[in-house]
């Protein structure tokens, strides 16, 4: 009888019930953070600004890449995809701007200094999820 050794039975059925509820919780959180993820606020979109002054505003939800000009000189590209905003291309010698990842929460930014370009979310989803998520 080596089972009665393990210990009493109502610690086992404990443990395994505990273990199962685990596993439905950690399933469940999954999917509320997947679904999180995948629904953004409608008409959430990217602002860029150079130099303090208003260049354009582009939907999240089109997938597109913007040619950013200064004096008819396009100085940085901005790429959207998967509802982000990514700096895919810079003239600037630092390359800073690229290197930033993409953005899609409200308020987030990229900066290129050297070019004076802020690229800024508008109307974007609430952070909450998105925070427990990084
Ligand atoms: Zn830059």
């Amino acid at each position: 009888m080596r089972r009665s050794a393990e210990g009493p039975e109502v610690k086992k059925r404990f443990g395994r019930n505990d273990r199962i509820f685990i596993a439905v919780f950690a399933a469940a959180a999954a999917m509320l953070l997947l679904s999180g993820r995948w629904r953004l606020a409608p008409g959430a979109r990217v602002v860029v600004t150079i130099d303090g002054e208003r260049y354009g505003e582009y939907s999240l939800d089109r997938e597109q890449e913007i040619p950013i000009r200064i004096d008819g000189v396009t100085t940085n590209v901005l790429t959207i995809r998967d509802q982000t905003a990514d700096m895919t291309w810079a003239d600037c010698p630092d390359r800073l701007c690229v290197q930033q990842k993409a953005i899609s929460g409200e308020n987030e930014t990229i900066v290129c200094l050297p070019n004076r370009v802020v690229v800024q979310v508008a109307g974007g989803k609430e952070s909450g999820l998105d925070t427990i998520a990084k």
